[in-house]
């Protein structure tokens, strides 16, 4: 609208949300409230804990359902520039805060969440015949992030086929293999695996310790898993990614990846997409790749030598890397900071497996995501919701397939278009990075 000859760029949000929404919201900080009680006494609260989960998932799912049942299945992300939650405004920061100080707390000082601990002991016991500990206590708060996240992405995403499968196998992998599996073997008195974690992620999974400790554990459970792990990591990952690009982990099996796209889910536009963030992504992730590489052939060859080249150096390798990279990383800032940095951070500028993966994707897979360039109307959707800071638009104005080392398949790019530019595949190597044959480089070029 023009004002006194000048163009008003001031845009207006309506809040829409109606008095059932207030009053489940209202609902989930009581949830929240119950639970923060629960840990005010250092034997803990129990049924404060578990009345305050129940009430505030109760509370959420209602929220969800009224949310998303309210207008026709399709993406609606109106506002989410405008929302202080979703658009690095003060809520945005006041979330960000929290979630780095559960962070920084669960991992520097988790005397002051005894508390917590103990009310969430009844759940420990049943599923592990053991007392809780803080690493169970965050076990079940993620795994809970991610269902009650994920229900909000499957009705979010309820016209999409391929969203609607992806979600439900990241909320499997994590509910099933990442959370009652381990818990389940500790029952059974045999090691805490994670299955659907592999080296490099994991990166202690191939150390000579861990395979000595597998080996030695009592029954064939540690061999297998020695064996699991190592096939998986060195074998079938290559053999996935040659056939699927890195989406088969990254964005349907991965516990990092299925919390970024179901709880980051509100915050996937905030990704950087400047070309320096692209050289910091470069610069950061393929050392810390290669230094999971360098120390795991060290640690081996330390081991065959008896322990000759490193001697108590080999601790304090991995011990680095832990708080470094595993904690500070891709806790505090990789979660923490979802409503300022987006939800891939860890993902995009940290994790070892991504560049595995990537690496992988870029030059040994099927995997593309071609464009149909003559469609595209530039809105810039698919960008604007790549969590990965890709600028998609620019590869569809183009019509040039998208091949690029850092994607991870979530598939947004091409359920935001609304023109259905974008498509997921997995074709033959030959001419993939042929683009359409309606636009060309060259067409462009004699058009300007
Ligand atoms: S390019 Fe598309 S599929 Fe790849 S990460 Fe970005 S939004 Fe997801
Ligand atoms: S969302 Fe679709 S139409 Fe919009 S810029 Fe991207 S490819 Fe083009």
């Amino acid at each position: 609208m023009a004002l006194n000859g000048k163009i008003n760029t001031a845009v207006q949000y309506t809040d829409e949300t109606d008095w059932l929404q207030k009053l489940t919201l209202s609902g989930f900080g009581l949830g929240l409230l119950l639970i923060f009680l629960s840990g005010f006494q250092s034997a803990g609260e129990k049924k404060f804990m578990f009345s305050g989960i129940v009430v505030g998932i109760t509370a959420l799912l209602v929220y969800f359902l009224r949310t998303y049942f309210k207008n026709q299945p399709g993406v609606k992300n109106n506002g989410i520039w405008l929302r202080a939650s979703t658009s690095r405004g003060t809520i945005a920061w006041v979330i960000g805060i929290f979630l780095t100080g559960f962070y920084v707390t669960l991992y520097w000082w988790p005397d002051l969440m005894i508390g917590l601990i103990r009310s969430i002991d009844p759940l420990s016991f049943w599923l592990r015949g053991i007392a809780a500990d803080r690493w169970f206590l965050y076990g079940t708060f993620y795994t809970l992030a991610v269902l009650i996240m994920g229900i909000r992405a499957l009705l979010k995403y309820r016209h999409s086929p391929y969203q609607i499968i992806r979600t439900l196998s990241v909320m499997f992998f994590q509910l099933v293999l990442a959370y009652l599996i381990p818990y389940f073997l500790i029952l059974l008195n045999q090691p805490e695996f994670y299955l659907s974690y592999f080296w490099p992620l994991k990166y202690d999974y191939l150390f000579p310790g861990t395979a000595d400790y597998l080996i030695k554990t009592p029954g064939a459970l540690g061999v297998f898993f020695l064996f699991w792990t190592a096939v998986i990591s060195l074998i079938g990952v290559p053999v996935l990614t040659y056939f699927f690009g890195k989406r088969w982990y990254c964005s349907w099996v991965c516990g990092c990846g299925g919390l970024a796209e179901t709880a980051g889910d509100p915050y996937r536009h905030l990704s950087d997409k400047s070309r320096a963030a692209w050289r910091w992504e470069v610069a950061i992730i393929y050392p810390i790749l290669g230094f999971i590489v360098l120390t795991t052939l060290l640690l081996w060859l330390n081991s065959i030598m008896g322990g000759g080249l490193l001697g108590r150096l080999s601790n304090e390798f991995s011990q680095t890397y832990g708080f470094f990279i595993g904690s500070i990383f891709s806790g505090v800032i990789g979660v923490g900071f979802y409503p300022i940095m987006g939800s891939r951070v860890w993902c995009r500028f940290g994790c070892p497996m991504a560049a595995y993966l990537g690496i992988l994707q870029k030059h040994f897979s099927r995997f593309r995501i071609t464009t149909n360039g003559g469609q595209c109307i530039s809105c810039g959707n698919c960008s604007t919701y790549c969590e990965m800071g890709i600028d998609v638009r620019w590869y569809a104005q183009q019509g040039q397939p998208i091949i690029r080392a850092s994607c991870v398949g979530c598939g947004m790019c091409a359920t935001v278009c609304p023109r259905g530019v974008l498509n997921l595949e997995n074709g033959p190597r030959e001419g993939r990075y042929q683009p359409t044959a309606l636009i060309s480089p060259e067409s462009l070029r004699i058009l300007s």
